[in-house]
């Protein structure tokens, strides 16, 4: 259980609803900011403005996925207000106040390290990052199926990078019937691939291995589907280019040569926020279950 701890949920989508209900059947006491035009209540949380909480006894705070923006601003779909998250505010808080976000960017890790809180940033977690992996394997999945006139059983398709979204990604499309080959660095992912019994490739070689490629997903936020690689394509290839803004492809000569690429950002939160919000939720429960015992042990 969660009974004393204070916590602040600051604006989100409706994965950040699960999270609510998660933190409130805990017993977590809860300021919900950026959230007065949601219709639901949850007993223990309330709906407060920014600059109305008092954060004395805050225990965390809990952002959307993407943090803030590079001005500080905070996403809020369940309002109309600007939220802005500034250092004053963190600063009114314990010490021992921690900020939870999905991703970070250089606002949010200057205003956590001025006020000297704690920034967890959950994507970078292994378990994190592979559960999510599934729901970003359907939305892939959704993209390919609404933008071609093809089955994927029996097409081409190429896969870029073995990490957490890429394995998902790569062992999905083989299983629905496609032909897989994948594109990565690494001797032991090289070896990986040949282990999934799809057909590897190093990513030196990638402009030679596209002459027949149906669909390319890309999983690496790098620029490695260049305008060298995408004339090679056929005229009928979809990118698909799941890797965090910007990319990884140039979608501008993509665009010119005719081949349809799309940035697909967010698809969990698009395809399945109930299960992104779980996946958020039950972390998050974990890891202030955690905290509160260690504060327990210290205060003893
Ligand atoms: P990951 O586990 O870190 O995998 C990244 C892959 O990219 C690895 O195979 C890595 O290979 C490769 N890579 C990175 N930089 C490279 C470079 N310069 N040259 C060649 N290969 C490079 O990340 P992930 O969790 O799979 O996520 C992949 C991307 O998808 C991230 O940008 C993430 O933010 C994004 N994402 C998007 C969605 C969505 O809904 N669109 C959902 C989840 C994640 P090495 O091991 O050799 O470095």
């Amino acid at each position: 259980m969660l009974t004393g701890m204070q916590i602040a949920v600051i604006g989100g989508d409706a994965r950040q609803l699960e999270i609510i209900r998660k933190l409130t059947e805990l017993d977590a006491k809860l300021s919900l900011i950026g959230f007065e035009q949601l219709d639901h209540a949850f007993t223990g949380a309330v709906k407060e403005k920014i600059d109305e909480v008092d954060y004395t006894n805050m225990d965390a705070f809990i952002l959307p996925v993407a943090g803030t923006n590079l001005e500080g601003y905070v996403e809020t779909i369940f309002s109309n207000e600007k939220v802005l998250l500034t250092e004053e505010i963190l600063s009114k808080t314990p010490e021992h106040c921690t900020v939870y976000s999905g991703i970070s960017n250089a606002y949010l890790n200057g205003i956590t390290e001025k006020a000297n809180r704690n920034l967890v940033k959950l994507f970078e977690r292994d378990d994190v990052a592979i559960y999510n992996s599934i729901p970003t394997v359907e939305g892939t999945i959704m993209m390919a199926i609404q933008h071609t006139d093809f089955t994927i059983h029996g097409s081409n398709v190429v896969v870029l990078g073995l990490g957490r979204c890429g394995m998902s990604v790569a062992r999905t499309f083989h299983v629905l019937g496609a032909k897989v080959k994948v594109g990565a660095r690494k001797n032991e992912h090289l070896a990986r691939i040949t282990e999934m019994a799809l057909t590897p490739f190093h990513l030196n070689d990638l402009k030679n291995k596209v002459h027949d490629t149906d669909i390319l997903i890309n999983t690496i936020p790098y620029p490695i589907v260049s305008a060298a690689v995408i004339s090679k394509m056929p005229a009928h290839t979809l990118i698909i280019d799941i890797a965090s803004k910007p990319g990884g492809t140039d979608f501008r000569y993509a665009e010119k040569r005719g081949i349809k690429a799309l940035l697909a950002p967010s698809l969990p939160g698009i395809v399945a926020p109930k299960t992104a919000g779980q996946i958020l939720a039950d972390i998050l429960a974990q890891l202030f279950q955690e905290d509160l015992a260690l504060r327990k042990e210290n205060s003893k």
